[in-house]
């Protein structure tokens, strides 16, 4: 009899001979600037801790006492018994920070996106997405039964050919509902919002916007990308983000009117039935949002780091792509060179992995780099370094320096 188990060897090993598995790599300690990494002490370089806020003593001090008060767990999911104290606080903190009438946190981003992107639209109503969103977005719309379309990536012009095109076609749509990334996190680039929102409101549309690289970067001292471009939130009408990235803990939150709030939590089968953050969670994000509050010269140091290097690195005649953000891509070409080039990295001490295809176009493979706040100078020159050094071995480079 054939053994029903037999594709998950199968499918694995046709992955290892095309060499599209991930083969993971082990932190052994905190994610700082200096860490372990398969034993080996290496500059992290690839990390979404932008501020360095998952080893800052304010947030370690806030989940250690949540434990004390609150235990390790939180004993149910929110909707039965789980609702803590630290989680309805952690709510009231972020809406006041975003500038939103109301925010609620999930379990994490993805849950966010792939439970509330099928209630918002459904049946009878047309999804608009970025040809380059986020997979939790893509699975998200997936799972609604609303008709989808895609356009160019970050392309107001193809957006609004979209919306004229279905409006032509189906004027019966019941719902329309554009969605896009606010930083895209392969290339670093940030999606025109302004116009984005103001093809929304032309069209009666409603505005989400996937803010998990935006904030605690972009906008009045981490506020975001809807901060970053001065909109009001009856242009924007959905604004997500995680508390993984910048703020240097877990969870993904939604902010906007009271109503959003309350329909979310009602209707997102991924916040309803999956137990809540431990409190230590909880409490951790709310000091996250603290330090932001108190603390304006991490996002500074990030900004200051991030312009540091990006010129360096084209001073050195790297192609550093059309970033506009801390995330940096180093433009490689072929998977095999992105693949040896991370791996010189890692032997010279810089931890920055490749992207490659399928993630990336053929031909588009590059290294990743993103920056964190709490590197020093000479930390920046140092990688450089060994980027110049690696990225002459391999020919990445393509000007003599000067
Ligand atoms: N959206 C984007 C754009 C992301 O980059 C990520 C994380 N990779 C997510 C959503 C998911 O966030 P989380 O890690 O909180 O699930």
């Amino acid at each position: 009899m054939r053994d029903p188990t037999a594709f998950l060897g199968e499918e694995y090993r046709d992955l290892v001979r095309q060499d599209l598995d991930w083969r993971l790599r082990v932190l052994g300690g905190p994610s700082t600037p200096w860490c372990v990494v398969d034993g080996k002490k290496v500059l992290m370089f690839c990390s979404n801790n932008y501020l360095g806020l998952s080893g800052h003593p304010r947030l370690k001090a806030a989940a250690l006492e949540a434990v004390k008060t609150h235990g390790v767990g939180s004993g149910s999911v929110r909707p039965i018994a789980g609702n803590m104290d630290l989680h309805v606080e952690l709510e009231a903190r972020l809406a006041k920070f975003k500038g939103a009438d109301a925010s609620l946190v999930y379990q994490t981003g993805f849950a966010a996106n792939s439970g509330l992107i099928p209630q918002l639209a459904g049946k009878g109503d047309l999804i608009v997405s970025d040809e380059l969103n986020h997979g939790s977005i893509i699975d998200g719309v997936r799972l609604s039964q609303a008709e989808r379309r895609v356009y160019k990536h970050g392309d107001a012009e193809d957006l609004s050919r979209v919306l004229d095109e279905a409006e032509r076609e189906s004027p019966q749509f019941r719902r329309i509902l554009i969605i896009t990334d606010g930083v895209f996190s392969m290339d670093g680039d940030i999606a025109p919002l302004d116009r984005v929102a103001a093809l929304g409101s032309e069209h009666g549309a409603m505005v989400y916007v996937d803010d998990a690289h935006g904030e605690g970067v972009l906008g009045e001292g981490g506020r975001g990308i809807v901060s970053h471009f001065k909109l009001t939130r009856d242009k924007v009408q959905v604004e997500m983000g995680t508390f993984s990235k910048a703020f240097g803990v877990v969870g993904g939150h939604i902010s906007g009117s009271r109503d959003l709030v309350n329909f979310a939590y009602n209707k997102s089968r991924t916040w309803l039935l999956s137990g809540s953050h431990p409190p230590a969670v909880a409490a951790a994000c709310i000091a996250a949002i603290d330090v932001l509050e108190s603390e304006p010269e991490h996002v500074k140091r990030l900004w200051e780091n991030t312009r540091y290097f990006k010129k360096a690195m084209a001073d050195l005649g790297f192609d550093i792509g059309k970033s506009e953000t801390p995330i940096t891509p180093v433009m490689v070409g072929e998977s095999s060179k992105a693949k040896k080039l991370s791996s010189k990295l890692f032997e010279a001490g810089v931890f920055a992995l490749p992207i490659v295809y399928p993630m990336v176009a053929q031909g588009k493979a590059r290294i990743r780099t993103i920056m964190n706040a709490a590197l020093s100078k000479e930390d920046l020159d140092f990688a450089i370094s060994a980027f110049e050094v690696a990225g002459r071995e391999l020919d990445v480079i393509s000007k003599i320096a000067p």
